[in-house]
């Protein structure tokens, strides 16, 4: 045994000197972030995976960023990739503990603010450096509208609202952020950004003569020039090109507009009232409550978070039914059937917006219950 120990000493010093990883499980070698390939053995087995480099990470030594042997389609990264696997680890245990402190008394609403601000841009520098694999984007995504589907108290969030939540508040979504829909944008607008310099720095005259010396360039880079050209209308524009203008922000609006006409096609096959709820939904400071609560009036109780969500995104408010107790100044009961999404609770001309049959409402939701609460 102490024979072991010291050569596994022995091996993970030598690992060290030259900044490899010391695994005696593996046979192959995987680059670290500071190795300088020219001190690698000829003939050494070497894993062959794309190494993200952080911001500010670069050295004299550093390795470029290398495609996976397997890469997706638009990335240089395996569905299978640390970078990847780590970002769906930082997600699923932001759900877990956002679902731990909600368990222990954080609201809904305060938890809904967190995840919003939390997942807007975890996937940003990958989603510019590598490019994020579609099936990947998609995944993550799904995972996403799951977690959403847990502020509605039956954890499940319809087919029909998913890409709704990914529409801006202002268009009526709830201002999520949808990998799918901007990685590819990210990924072009990195791509556009640093081409210029890339060509500079190994004095290479045009993009094309960058794609004739690198297979990487030509399998990346005409998904990028597709962005470009969709985002400008413009069939001749070509990535890198300094006379264009093309950032993440100005490259994602074609395909979130793509998802935003596609959400209401999907609301027009569903009928006039939901195309009016959808309609209400939107506009400037629609849903302010939707933000972090910062004073005492803003705060709502988790009933009153549910029934906005659901209201917010058309959906059937359960127990909603019976009949309408509101009453008129002169104490007669309007008794007009409710409907399961609400509109005649809040609709109602003998005392609309003030919600007062929900006392079964509220009590068969788990989180509490009042007798009476006007809705957001
Ligand atoms: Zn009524």
């Amino acid at each position: 045994m102490p024979a072991l120990e010291a050569a596994s000493a022995a091996f993970d010093e030598a690992c060290r000197r030259v900044s490899l990883r010391a695994n005696l499980k593996k046979t192959t070698v995987t680059l670290g972030r500071g190795v300088d390939p020219s001190t690698i053995p000829p003939n050494l087995p070497l894993e062959k995976r794309a190494i993200v480099l952080k911001h500010g990470g670069g050295t004299a030594t550093a390795v470029p960023a290398l495609p996976d042997a397997n890469a997706s389609e638009g990335s240089l990264l395996a569905i299978d990739s640390p970078e990847l696997i780590a970002l769906e680890a930082t997600r699923a245990r932001l759900f877990e503990r956002l679902t731990e402190l909600q368990a222990g008394g954080l609201s809904l609403q305060q938890g809904y603010a967190l995840l919003r601000t939390r997942v807007g841009g975890d996937a940003t520098f990958l989603a510019r450096a590598c490019g994020i694999p579609a099936a990947s984007a998609t995944s993550l995504d799904k995972a996403l509208e799951d977690f959403v589907g847990t502020f509605l108290e039956n954890s499940n969030l319809p087919a029909v609202a998913r890409p709704r939540i990914y529409l801006r508040v202002s268009d009526g979504g709830l201002g999520m952020h949808s990998i799918a829909a901007t990685a590819p944008a990210a990924n072009a607008a990195s791509w556009h950004s640093c081409i210029p310099h890339i060509l500079k720095r190994i004095e290479l005259p045009t993009v094309s003569a960058l794609t004739t010396a690198s297979p990487w360039c030509a399998a990346s880079l005409p998904d990028c020039t597709l962005q470009i050209q969709l985002a400008s209308g413009d069939p001749a524009a070509v990535v890198g090109d300094t006379d264009i203008s093309a950032s993440q922000r100005t490259l994602a609006s074609a395909p979130l507009a793509a998802a935003a006409v596609k959400v209401r096609a999907i609301i027009a096959t569903t009928g006039r009232f939901a195309q009016a709820a959808f309609r209400s939904a939107g506009g400037p400071g629609s849903a302010g409550w939707l933000l972090p609560p910062s004073l005492a009036p803003h705060f709502l109780s988790n009933p009153a978070f549910r029934i906005a969500l659901r209201t917010r995104l058309d959906l059937d408010i359960p127990c909603q039914v019976g009949l309408c107790q509101h009453r008129d100044a002169a104490g007669t009961l309007c008794g007009h059937p409710l409907d399961a999404k609400g509109h005649h609770s809040r609709s109602c001309r003998k005392g609309g917006w003030l919600v007062k049959n929900t006392t079964h409402v509220l009590m068969n939701l788990p989180c509490g219950a009042t007798t009476t609460t006007r809705t957001p």
